[in-house]
C-alpha cells in the first residue's frame, strides 16, 4: 500500500464546487492530506490561490484541472496534473472548452421550462462562482432549492441526463487535444473515474489505447465514485496497460459529496503512483515564491 495521503481531484467554486480554494486547502490539510491538487473543470483560475494556501499550510501541491472531452458519444473527463498554468496553448484550449457552456445552459433552461420549471437559467446563475463556468451542478442546486427534487443526484436522474428534459448534448474537447494541452504544458494526463462511463469493453479498450497513443500516462484507480470492485478492476487495468495510478476524492461540497477530502482507500503497492513521476513539479512548487507556480 502506498501510504502518502494524496488527494488529486476536487472542485472549488471556480467550477462546480461550493468552497473557495483556500477553504478546500484547509479542509484537505485538516483531514491529513499531504499532497493535494485542485482540479476545477476546464479552468485553472483557482490554481495560484490553491497552491499558495496549500504551501502556507505545509501541504505539497500539484497544479490541476479536469478537462471535459467527447469520446464515442460519451463525455469523458481527463485530469491534468503538474503542468504550467501559464502555458498559452493550455489556456486557449480550456477557454475554447468552456466557451459553449452559457448557450448550452440557456438551452437546458428552455427544456426545463417546457416541463414547468421556470427561471432555471437565472436560478442556476445564482449558484455560479465563475460566470464562465455554468454547469449542470449549478442547475441541480437551484432545482433542489426550488423543491423540484430532494437532492442533486435525483435532479440528475430525472432531469439532467440523456433522455431527460434538461439534457442538452454537447461537443467538448477532443481526447487528443486535451492530452496534448496537458502534456505540452509539462503535465501528466490521467483518465478520471473510469468506472463512471457507460462504455462497452471494446469502447473502453479504445479509450485507453487512444489515450496512451496520444501520450496519456495515468488512470484514476481510487476515486470517490468507484466501488471496491471497480477499484480492484482498475488496479488490474493500470497494471495491464502500464499506466500510473492516481487517487482523488472528487470532492465538491460538504453537503453533497459522498467522499470527504483525503478519506479514500490507499493505492495498491503493486501500482506506480502518478506523483512518483511528478516529484520535480512538487519540488518546484515548494521552491517558487508564492503566486508564481
Ligand atoms: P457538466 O460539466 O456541466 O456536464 O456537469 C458535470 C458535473 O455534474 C460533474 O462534474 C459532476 O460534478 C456532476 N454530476 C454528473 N452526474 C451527476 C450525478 N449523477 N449526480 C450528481 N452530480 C453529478
Ligand atoms: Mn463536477
Ligand atoms: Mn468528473
Ligand atoms: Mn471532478
Amino acid at each position: 500500500m502506498h501510504l502518502i495521503n494524496a488527494d488529486l481531484h476536487c472542485h472549488s467554486h471556480v467550477s462546480d464546487g461550493t468552497l473557495s480554494p483556500e477553504a478546500l486547502a484547509e479542509r484537505a490539510h485538516a483531514r491529513g492530506v499531504a499532497l493535494w491538487s485542485l482540479t476545477d473543470h476546464d479552468e485553472v483560475g483557482g490554481q495560484h490561490r490553491a497552491r499558495d494556501a496549500a504551501l502556507a499550510l505545509g501541504m505539497d501541491y500539484l497544479t490541476g484541472t479536469e478537462i471535459s472531452v467527447s469520446f464515442a458519444g460519451e463525455t469523458v473527463h481527463i485530469v491534468g496534473l503538474g503542468f504550467d498554468t501559464d502555458d498559452a496553448a493550455l489556456q486557449a484550449g480550456l477557454a475554447a472548452t468552456r466557451s459553449g457552456r452559457r448557450e448550452r445552459a440557456r438551452e437546458m433552461a428552455a427544456g426545463l421550462a417546457q416541463v414547468g420549471i421556470a427561471g432555471a437559467f437565472e436560478g442556476a446563475l445564482r449558484y455560479v462562482g465563475n460566470p464562465d463556468l455554468i454547469s449542470r451542478t449549478h442547475f441541480a442546486r437551484f432545482m433542489v432549492e426550488s423543491g423540484a427534487c430532494t437532492d442533486t443526484h435525483a435532479v440528475f436522474r430525472r432531469y439532467l441526463t440523456a433522455g431527460n428534459p434538461g439534457y442538452v448534448p454537447h461537443q467538448w474537447a477532443g481526447l487528443g487535444a486535451a492530452v496534448r494541452w496537458i502534456r505540452e504544458a509539462g503535465g501528466v494526463a490521467v483518465i478520471a473515474h473510469p468506472g463512471r462511463y457507460r462504455f462497452t469493453p471494446t469502447e473502453e479498450y479504445a479509450l485507453i489505447t487512444e489515450f496512451i497513443a496520444h501520450g496519456g500516462l495515468g488512470l484514476e484507480v481510487v476515486t470517490g465514485s468507484h466501488s471496491a470492485a471497480e477499484q480492484m478492476r482498475y488496479t488490474d487495468t493500470a497494471l495491464e496497460f502500464g499506466l500510473l495510478a492516481s487517487r482523488g476524492s472528487d470532492f465538491h461540497s460538504p453537503d453533497e459529496s459522498r467522499t470527504e477530502l483525503g478519506s479514500l482507500p490507499g493505492l495498491s503497492g503493486r501500482l506506480t503512483p502518478v506523483w512518483g513521476a511528478l516529484q520535480h513539479r512538487i519540488q518546484r512548487a515548494r521552491n517558487r515564491p508564492l503566486a508564481a507556480v
